[in-house]
């Protein structure tokens, strides 16, 4: 029995946790992976207040991760199966059959990379196919890569690769950049860095491996080859909720609704970080959604 148990251990959920751990409430992050989620993914956290030279994603994770448990927080390592409703209780079931009650959850369990649905994807993925440049660019020294979407992270991406590989493409269906301007400009002076642009990709095709990419320009639908080494597929996130089994509101693209409370259409369940619906997705925005989270969440506890 916990009072409040925080799905994800990101930014969000660390957050909530140190908030609520720090005022003395017992508190568990049920977590996949390792903490620190998508900012695990990220080399150098340069808006991040704090860190006048900016901060690696794994430090900060760490960071957060030490604060939690220095107040007394638990993690636990597990992937939620589902959530059951019983009366004022609610349980969180786990994949391994384990099974928690608590008063109060908290949603922190982000987002993760959409795929692009092409051919080819599935089955290379892992031979060619990644969605983490972190995880795998050092893979690519001297090789000639491509990047595919258009927003900061494909554009982040597209820089960190440029360090190891020969050439990296990066690849967007529209003539204009998502990303932010500035991050737009390091990769346009960048040498190492060709923009394919407007160009979708429709296959991705190799033997044993990655070894081109078929491109459809999206002006005049001609088709074209890529040779390519591998592929970094960086075209949005999409909501890490398939356990909730739709018991909260979401928007159409699985987005959890939220109020400025942080509460979801259930009582006692609130949600915070990248799983929400939200005009920003920031570190930064994650961990104050996480706190909000926590406060409300507190106050719950104590009028029950
Ligand atoms: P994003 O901003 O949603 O950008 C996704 C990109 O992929 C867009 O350019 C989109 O094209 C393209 N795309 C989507 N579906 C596609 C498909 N099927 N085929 C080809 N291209 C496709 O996602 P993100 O870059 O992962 O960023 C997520 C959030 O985190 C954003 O709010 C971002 O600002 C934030 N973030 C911030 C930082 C930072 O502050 N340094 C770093 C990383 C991420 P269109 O443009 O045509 O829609």
């Amino acid at each position: 029995m916990r009072k409040v148990i925080i799905i994800g251990g990101g930014p969000a959920g660390l957050s909530a946790g140190i908030f609520l751990s720090r005022d003395k409430i017992p508190t568990l992050i049920i977590e996949k992976f390792s903490c620190g989620g998508n900012m695990l993914l990220t080399e150098n956290i340069e808006n991040y207040p704090g860190f006048p030279d900016g901060i690696s994603g794994f430090e900060l994770s760490e960071n957060m991760k030490k604060q939690f448990i220095k107040f007394g927080g638990k993690i636990k390592n597990g992937e939620v199966e589902k959530i059951k409703l019983e009366d004022d209780k609610k349980i969180v079931k786990l994949k391994n059959g384990e099974e928690f009650i608590t008063d109060v959850i908290i949603i922190a369990s982000g987002s993760s990379r959409k795929k692009l649905n092409v051919k080819g994807e599935k089955e290379f993925t892992g031979k060619g196919v990644s969605y983490c440049a972190i995880c795998d660019g050092a893979f690519f020294k001297e090789k000639e890569v491509a990047v595919v979407g258009g927003g900061d992270s494909a554009i982040e991406e597209a820089i960190y690769l440029s360090n190891f590989a020969n050439l990296v493409y990066l690849i967007h269906r529209r003539d204009r950049l998502r990303a932010k301007k500035y991050l737009q400009k390091e990769a346009q002076n960048n040498e190492k860095i060709k923009f394919i642009l407007p160009y979708i990709v429709k296959e991705i095709k190799g033997k044993e491996k990655v070894e081109y990419l078929i491109l459809q320009n999206m002006s005049n639908h001609n088709i074209t080859e890529l040779k390519i080494d591998g592929v970094f597929i960086s075209a949005g996130q999409v909501p890490n909720t398939e356990f909730l089994n739709g018991i909260l509101k979401t928007d159409e693209k699985g987005f959890i609704i939220v109020n400025e409370r942080m509460e979801t259409n259930i009582k006692g369940i609130y949600a915070c970080g990248d799983v929400i619906k939200k005009l920003l997705y920031q570190i930064i925005t994650a961990c104050s959604e996480g706190m909000i989270a926590a406060y409300f969440a507190e106050k719950y506890i104590e009028n029950l």
